[in-house]
C-alpha cells in the first residue's frame, strides 16, 4: 500500500493521509470534496509510520503560520 500526504487547499489547516489510487476524498475539517489530481502531494511513502511523521511535521508547520 502506498500513502500520500495532502493538505486541504480550502481550509489549509487539515493534513490528511490518503491511500494511493483513490480519486477524491473529503476534508475531515471543512467538508470540502477534494479531487486528488488537483491536489499537491507533499509526500508519498509505502510506510504508514513515515506518512504519520510527515503529517505531524506538516501540521506543526501550518500551526506556526497561523
Ligand atoms: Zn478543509
Amino acid at each position: 500500500m502506498k500513502y500520500s500526504v495532502i493538505v486541504c487547499p480550502k481550509c489549509k489547516s487539515h493534513v490528511q493521509i490518503i491511500e494511493d489510487g483513490i480519486k477524491s476524498t473529503v476534508c475531515q475539517r471543512c467538508g470540502s470534496r477534494l479531487a486528488l489530481k488537483k491536489l499537491k502531494i507533499w509526500h508519498t511513502t509505502t510506510d504508514l509510520a513515515d506518512a504519520v511523521s510527515v503529517r505531524t511535521a506538516l501540521l506543526m508547520k501550518l500551526d506556526e503560520r497561523s
